[in-house]
């Protein structure tokens, strides 16, 4: 919304003031935060980056858990630290283009694992690492994150949630077992990535059966509250490390979900994992706005990543139900990419070139570099990919007509000079040592041309506007149109280069010269074939 929009609402708001005291004031707050609402929901709108047209970062990093790693029913992979096409950190790594991608993301990561390979203090200790990683293998690890972290211009980090529902579980089964030791199915389920939740639920029955559910829930909640201070703290150590490393990187945090929301005690009671919602929108809370490092990178919400929360089992301890399992599926991770992307900058558009100093075309004098120039742009991409250079120092003479050797020449350079196979041109006119022999040699074998007979091509002879556009035609390989319209009446239906003229015309690569005409006999510009190339290339 622009400024005089806003001015002129308030203005219409302070005359409503004089006239009526009462509740003014509230209305006169709640028009303002509507239109401080309405202002930034436009700025986030105009701003939001998607997978198609995010912007470029050379080296893209990825630290994290078994999220960030993929880690899911159909990848249970217990090293981590591998691209997986599925996971959000391809998506990501594809969209900015990165040209190298550090997937340093371990199954299991706490923010004691993180905060070990980013703090150099922070000693090792092995419940750091929920997936065990003896310290000389974690010592190695630390200095390749630390040179992974250093190099990065994008880092996303997505880290915490076994802080607190992890360990919370590993706390639960050691009270609710505390006589009995914790069962063979129960212990595995803890030991096995993927499947805490069902480990959760199995835990939630036994405790239900036994009375003791209020207990269990308590010491859940407790250590829960007990893991959120751990994570602050970590958290911030984290953010610390890798801007101590690297000062200028984009970070981009990676918000929580709640993995087990669909658990429930039988398939026919309420979803009691719902009550994790809130400790997920808590830790959300703090990394967002209360981290120390909250203001230094940006914040993606992946608050609503589907997971694989319902797994069908026939289970001793469930009978037939669904049993949740706490990673994103595919599609989860596809939008977390694109929560990540959205907070990202646009890829940003060529801006046309001014004309000014960084101008390719800025020493010629007979070049139009106007903004409304049409040859501009043209002469400048010419120029810059060396498709031709001026004819002088200070000219490109875009007016001088340009001859058959020439224009075959140009369209050899666009085509990026390849080989050729011949030694020799049908041609008697074409001498083995002129500049452009190896230009007609291609353009022969390529079929761009048949020459002006059999045995001549006529190199000098002034190449016309209806001979560039055949040679257009036949380098693009394209088919003649069919009931196409001819907008030109000069422009006959049967001549040798109607089908050409008729397609570079449909192509937008010759637009005629004005007043229904297309000038097939009048020779060719240097301004007009390097436009008609540009259009084409
Ligand atoms: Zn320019």
């Amino acid at each position: 919304m622009s400024v005089p929009l806003i001015l002129l609402l308030i203005a219409m708001e302070e005359k409503r003031m004089h006239r009526c005291k009462t509740g003014s004031f509230v209305r006169m707050l709640s028009l303002l935060l509507t239109v401080a609402l309405l202002a930034g929901m436009l700025t986030a709108a105009a701003s939001a980056a998607s997978l198609d047209n995010v912007r470029h970062y050379d080296v893209y990093t990825c630290l994290g858990d078994s999220v960030a790693e993929g880690f899911g029913p159909d990848f249970q992979d217990y090293e981590g630290l591998k691209r997986a096409e599925h996971a959000y950190h391809a998506y990501v790594a594809d969209a900015v283009t990165a040209d190298t991608f550090h997937p340093m993301a371990r199954p299991g990561g706490s923010t004691g694992e993180v905060r070990f390979y980013l703090d150099s203090d922070y000693a090792y200790n092995a419940a750091d690492f929920r997936v065990p990683y003896p310290e000389e293998k974690a010592l190695a690890l630390r200095a390749e994150v630390q040179k992974a972290v250093s190099e990065a211009d994008l880092i996303t980090l997505n880290v915490g949630s076994n802080d607190l529902f992890t360990t919370s579980l590993f706390a639960v089964a050691a009270v609710l077992y505390a006589d009995s030791g914790i069962p063979e199915d129960v212990e595995n389920m803890l030991g096995n990535y993927g499947e805490l939740g069902k480990a959760f639920q199995s835990m939630l029955v036994t405790a239900e059966k036994l009375g003791r559910l209020p207990e269990v829930l308590r010491t859940f909640t407790e250590k829960v509250s007990e893991g959120f201070q751990t994570f602050r703290t970590n958290w911030n150590a984290i953010c610390k490390g890798i801007y101590a490393l690297n000062p200028d990187v984009t970070l981009v945090a990676v918000g929580f979900f709640n993995p087990v929301k669909t658990l429930r005690l039988s398939s026919t009671q309420p979803q009691i994992g719902q009550m994790m919602d809130p400790i997920a929108r808590m830790m959300n809370n703090f990394v967002q706005y209360q981290a120390d490092y909250a203001k230094q990178y940006l914040y993606a919400d992946v608050y609503h990543t589907e997971c694989y929360e319902l797994v069908p089992v026939d289970d001793p301890t469930f009978g037939s139900t669904l049993v949740p399992a706490v990673h994103p599926t595919h599609d989860g991770h596809k939008y977390m990419a694109e929560q990540i992307v959205k907070v990202l900058p646009e890829k940003e558009e060529p801006k046309p070139c001014d004309g000014g100093e960084n101008c390719p075309s800025k020493a010629f004098t007979d070049v139009d570099r106007s903004a409304d120039s049409w040859m501009h742009e043209p002469i400048d991409w010419a120029v810059t990919n060396e498709i031709t250079k001026g004819t002088s120092e200070h000219a490109f003479s875009p007016d001088a007509s340009c001859t058959r050797a020439q224009a075959v020449t140009f369209l050899y350079r666009l085509a990026g000079e390849p080989e050729v196979k011949a030694a020799e041109t049908p041609f008697k006119d074409v001498k083995t040592d002129a500049y452009y022999s190896s230009a007609v040699l291609w353009a022969v074998e390529a079929g761009v041309t048949k020459g002006t007979a059999s045995d001549a091509f006529s190199p000098d002879k002034t190449c016309t506007r209806a001979e560039i556009a055949t040679f257009l035609f036949r380098y693009a390989n394209a088919e003649p149109l069919e009931n196409a319209e001819n907008p030109f009446s000069d422009v006959p239906a049967d001549t040798w280069y109607t089908d050409a003229v008729l397609w570079a015309a449909d192509q937008g690569i010759a637009k005629g010269v004005g007043g229904g005409k297309f000038a097939p006999g009048s020779d060719c510009t240097r301004a007009q074939i390097v436009t008609f190339l540009f259009r084409a290339k």
